[in-house]
């Protein structure tokens, strides 16, 4: 028997025998205490009513967040959220350093567990992606808004819903759900996630890690539950239990629309196809330096990432040997054909019209001596990106491929490059980018792009604090305009007037 489990069995049959004897200690492992002044029920031994219902049934001891079944999970969750209710934003406080510091000491582990998991990606880029949680804002985030003025004084401030249901993607799995920790528990909530099927073991490694520092550390014990076993009907579960009053999904079309329809409010960070459009005023080194840091980062699994550049017919040339110079490597026409039969799969398109082209998952994600192999050529060690010409309708170009490969696309003028970035961006209104130094160019396309980032000069990441100003997270809310998400994403704003009185002036 493993010592989690022992702890657990001695944890249930204290809290058992603590009530029939009619006191609540827990034996052994009993959290230590948050600070006294944090506390907002310090009843210690009055035995009151209200402090029994706060305290986590039986049924629900022992999980750390592991649950098999969504409903319990989501009663485990709405208990947290009680709790920490209870022991104020010192414990928000804490939940949130421990997350970062889980993430930094566990990052190399957790990444490889993640790659080992979901077979996608690159092991550097997902221990960075762990590293990088600190940067993620939490409780200071929340600075409530006050007015004075001759009828006295009013604050607004930004309060916990309760739970939050999650669903997490297999691009990031343990990144975002723990930055979505960090962003919701700061806020005063507890969540649940359903996590990609393809990427739950890890997210279950690390929730329940954190789990059992944070009941160490505050006595509460399920603030982030997962399903072990996702499916989509615990998907509609979680939708539809009571104790959850907002959703957050990160992922495909396919989630967002699911979310959109359960009739509950829907944070929803979807898909991206990101253009990069590159004119002859820019400095071309530092744009080719760019395009392959972000295209080529964690295998373009990125949403932000670089999925296609459109560039001034005149400089193309001059782009791509710049390219070639920073560990990219063209493919031919000839090369470039093998790879796009081996990289989709076409569908005869409805009543006559044109073959529909769809991912073939087996190339999301992989390395670029992979996708070079698909080719037919060998490529030297260390390339980071293949990139090769394509039309503006090309399948790279239109779908969101998910892969260490780039097409360059000719344009006769900006107005053009603008018109394509447009088609292959999908109204998705996530993440485009452009290389200039043409202040009217910048804003045209900013204008017409619509995006929730637009990044000039840099690679996509810089629009997320990676190498730009600006704050982290792993969920960026497009179509529901949400925006980065941050912890007053998951607050309801409540305004508290004190008429005529304690305005000191
Ligand atoms: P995916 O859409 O296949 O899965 C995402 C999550 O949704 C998974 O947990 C999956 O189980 C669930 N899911 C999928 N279809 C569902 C349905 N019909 N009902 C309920 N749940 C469903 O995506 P993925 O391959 O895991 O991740 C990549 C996608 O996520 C890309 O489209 C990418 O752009 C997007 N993404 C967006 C952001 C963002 O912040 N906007 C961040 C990361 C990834």
């Amino acid at each position: 028997m493993s010592a989690v489990n022992e702890t657990l069995i001695r944890d249930v049959v204290a809290e058992v025998m603590g009530r029939l004897n009619g006191n609540s200690a827990p034996a052994k492992s009993s959290p230590a205490p948050v600070p006294a002044t944090a506390s907002k029920n310090p009843d210690a031994a009055c035995g009151c009513e209200h402090k029994a219902k706060l305290r986590p049934a039986v049924a629900l001891r022992g999980k750390f967040g592991i649950f098999q079944d969504a409903n319990e999970a989501c009663a485990a969750a709405q208990e947290a959220y009680l709790q920490l209710q209870e022991k104020g934003v010192a414990a928000r406080r804490k939940i949130e350093e421990i997350v970062k510091i889980f993430c930094d000491k566990n990052a190399e582990a957790w990444g490889k567990l993640e790659l080992d998991e979901t077979k996608i990606g690159r092991l550097d880029h997902k221990i960075e992606k762990l590293k990088i949680i600190k940067l993620v804002p939490g409780v200071d985030w929340l600075n409530p808004y006050g007015r004075s003025g001759d009828h006295g004084i009013t604050l607004e401030e930004y309060t916990p819903f309760g739970v939050v249901g999650a669903v997490t993607p297999s691009t990031h799995s343990v990144p975002t759900m723990s930055g979505n920790i960090v962003n919701i528990a700061a806020a005063g909530n507890a969540v649940v996630f359903n996590p990609h099927p393809g990427a739950a073991r890890c997210a279950a490694a690390a929730v329940r890690a954190y789990n059992e520092a944070i009941y160490r550390e505050t006595g509460i014990e399920n603030i982030a539950c997962v399903v072990e076993k996702p499916t989509l009907e615990s998907f509609n579960a979680i939708c539809k239990n009571e104790n959850v009053r907002l959703l957050l999904v990160t992922g495909g079309p396919m989630v967002v629309k699911a979310a959109m329809q359960t009739g509950k409010r829907a944070i929803c960070a979807g898909p991206g196809n990101p253009p990069v459009l590159v004119d002859d005023t820019c400095c071309l080194k530092r744009a080719a330096k760019a395009i392959v840091q972000g295209a080529a980062y964690d295998n373009n699994l990125l949403c932000i990432g670089e999925k296609e550049v459109f560039v001034l017919d005149h400089i193309a040339d001059k782009l791509m040997e710049q390219l070639s110079q920073n560990a990219a490597v063209k493919l031919s026409n000839a090369q470039l054909d093998a790879l796009t039969k081996a990289a989709f799969t076409f569908k005869e398109g409805q009543a006559g019209g044109c073959a529909h082209a769809s991912v073939n998952k087996d190339f999301i994600g992989r390395d670029a001596p992979v996708l070079a192999k698909a080719a037919g050529v060998n490529v030297p060690a260390g390339t980071q990106l293949l990139f090769a010409e394509t039309d503006a309708k090309h399948p790279f170009v239109e779908e969101e491929q998910m892969m260490p490969f780039i097409p360059i696309v000719r344009v006769k003028s900006i107005e053009e490059g603008i018109e394509y970035s447009l088609e292959a961006e999908h109204n998705y209104k996530h993440t485009s980018i452009i290389h200039s130094h043409d202040v009217e160019n910048m804003t045209a396309m900013a204008r017409a792009m619509d995006t929730t980032l637009f990044i000039k000069n840099g690679p996509c990441m810089a629009g997320l604090g990676l190498g730009g100003e600006g704050y982290l997270s792993f969920s960026i809310a497009t179509p529901t305009g949400e925006g980065i998400t941050n912890p007053r994403t998951f607050t309801r704003v409540r305004r508290c007037v004190m008429v005529d009185n304690l305005r000191i002036y």
